[in-house]
C-alpha cells in the first residue's frame, strides 16, 4: 500500500499503535534492489508493522550531484517492498516533506560528518539527519533499519539518536553483495559495462587490507596505502578517499587497536561509489 501524505500514514500507524503492535522503519531512497530487501525482512522480523519510506531527499544532495537523475520507480519498489514483507510504503513529495517556510535542520557536528564522505559532500549528513529526524516524529518506530554499506551515515545517524535523546533502536545490517563483490547501490545502474567490470576492485581491495590486518598489519597508513595501490590497479578507477577510523567514534587513528572501519571512495566515471569492512580483532 502506497502512502503519499503525513496525516494518512500518521492515520494508519495510530490505528496500529492502539492495537498495541509494534513498528519498524526503514529509510530509503527506493529504486529498491537486495540490499534494501534484507533490510525490509530484518524489520518484518522484528516488527508487526513495517513502513518504508521512498524519498529521494533534495535536502541530502548538492547542487552539483545527481538528484534530477537519481533512479526511481515507485511501483517496482511497492512490489518489491511489499514481496519482502512492508505493510506501507510511505512515498511523499518534496513539498508534503518541506512544505512552505520549513527552516528547521537537525545537524550533528564536528569530524564525525567532516571526514570521509563529509569532506565531499560537506552539506550531505545535515540532509540525511533532517530527513531521518522527520520521518522518526512522523513514523515514531520502535526499530528503525539502516545499512552497514552506509557506514558513515549509520555513525552519525547513532550519535543523532543519542545526542536527541531518541527512544528508538537502531539497527545496522550487513551489506548485500553481487556475485562478484560489488556492494548493491541504486547508483551502479549508471555504469557503463568497462566501468561495472573494475568497480569489484573496491572490495578486493578492502578485502586484501582486511587479510593484511588479520596476519597482524595494523598501522593505518601501511593499511591505507596497500588499499589505495590495489585500487589504482584499475585503469578507470579515481580515488575519492582510502580512510580507516575508530568505529563508530569515526575518531582518527594511526594503528588498528579496537573496531575500526575501512573505507572508501571511488570514481568511475561520473559515477561516485562506496564500500567499507570493519577491522577487528
Ligand atoms: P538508499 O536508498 O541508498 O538511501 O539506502 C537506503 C538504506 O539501504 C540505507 O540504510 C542503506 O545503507 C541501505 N543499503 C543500501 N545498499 C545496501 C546494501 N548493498 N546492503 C545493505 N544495505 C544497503
Amino acid at each position: 500500500m502506497i502512502i503519499t501524505t503525513i496525516k494518512e500514514l500518521r492515520d494508519y500507524l495510530d490505528t496500529h499503535r492502539q492495537a498495541g503492535k509494534t513498528i519498524g522503519l526503514v529509510p530509503t531512497m527506493g529504486f529498491l534492489h537486495e540490499g534494501h530487501l534484507s533490510l525490509i525482512r530484518r524489520a518484518k522480523a522484528g516488527n508487526d508493522i513495517v513502513v518504508v519510506s521512498d524519498f529521494v531527499n533534495p535536502t541530502q544532495f548538492a547542487p552539483n550531484e545527481d538528484f534530477e537523475s537519481y533512479p526511481r520507480n515507485i511501483e517496482r519498489d511497492e512490489r518489491l517492498a511489499t514481496g519482502a514483507g512492508a505493510h506501507a510504503i510511505f512515498y511523499p513529495s518534496a513539498e508534503e516533506m518541506y512544505p512552505h517556510g520549513s527552516s528547521t535542520f537537525v545537524e550533528v557536528t564536528g569530524d564525525i560528518t567532516r571526514v570521509l564522505c563529509g569532506a565531499s559532500r560537506p552539506t550531505h549528513f545535515k540532509g540525511v539527519t533532517t530527513v531521518v529526524a522527520m520521518l522518526f516524529n512522523i513514523v515514531q518506530p520502535q526499530k528503525a533499519y539502516f545499512g552497514q554499506k552506509d557506514a558513515q551515515q549509520a555513525a552519525v545517524l547513532m550519535k543523532m539518536v543519542t545526542d536527541l535523546h531518541m527512544d528508538i533502536d537502531l539497527v545496522v545490517c550487513p551489506i548485500v553483495r553481487e556475485k562478484d563483490g560489488l556492494a548493491m547501490s541504486s547508483r551502479n545502474t549508471y555504469l557503463s559495462a568497462a566501468e561495472r567490470a573494475q568497480a569489484p576492485i573496491l572490495n578486493r581491495a578492502l578485502r586484501e587490507g582486511k587479510a593484511a590486518f588479520e596476519k597482524g598489519e595494523n598501522s593505518v597508513e601501511e593499511l591505507i596505502q596497500l588499499i589505495t595501490g590495489k585500487i589504482n590497479e584499475a585503469p578507470l578507477a579515481d580515488i575519492d578517499y582510502v580512510s580507516i577510523y575508530a568505529f563508530p567514534s569515526l575518531e582518527t587513528i594511526e594503528t588498528v587497536e579496537e573496531k575500526a572501519l575501512a573505507a572508501v571512495a571511488v570514481r568511475f566515471g561520473k559515477t561516485r561509489l562506496i564500500d567499507n569492512i570493519i577491522l577487528e580483532k
